[in-house]
């Protein structure tokens, strides 16, 4: 897969200064699956060179593709759809099977932090959330430092 050549889109986030960025040691979530064990991740679009997390977000009749920063921290989230809208609270589904990725908890904001796999061991306990609104400054991948702290 990493030898097809693709167009590419590059986001360069605004969330995070640049400056800060660069003495920063960027945390990059590098593997997410879905409950199915397919790979979430695309390099489709990337985020600071960093291949961006994708997955299909739904309302009602509407399924976008929504792509989320793999950097630990950044709160940008891109969708090339405008049917996207900031308020709504989308289910988040995998773009390979489908399935409705699992809700870890509900968000401040009235929406739901949905679970992310880190590997194929698939448990909650290695894995980091993303909201489903859209708009939701709690839309940051978060849950690193967390699950370190949780490791036996
Ligand atoms: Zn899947
Ligand atoms: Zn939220």
């Amino acid at each position: 897969m990493k030898n097809k050549v693709k167009d590419r889109i590059s986001v360069y986030s605004r969330t995070l200064e640049t400056d800060k960025l660069e003495k920063a040691e960027l945390k990059v979530i590098g593997d997410s699956y879905c409950p199915n064990g397919h790979s979430l991740i695309s390099d489709d679009v990337v985020f600071f060179d960093h291949s961006a997390i994708h997955l299909k977000a739904r309302h009602k009749k509407n399924v976008s593709d929504l792509f989320v920063s793999p950097v630990v921290g950044d709160k940008c989230k891109v969708s090339f759809d405008t049917k996207l809208e900031n308020d709504v609270v989308y289910e988040l589904i995998c773009p390979t099977c489908k399935v409705t990725l699992p809700i870890a908890s509900p968000c401040t904001c009235g929406g739901q932090l949905v679970a992310l796999y880190l590997d194929k061991g698939l448990k909650l306990s290695r894995s980091v959330t993303v909201c489903s609104k859209f708009g939701c400054p709690h839309s940051e991948v978060k849950g690193i430092d967390k699950l370190k702290s949780m490791q036996f």
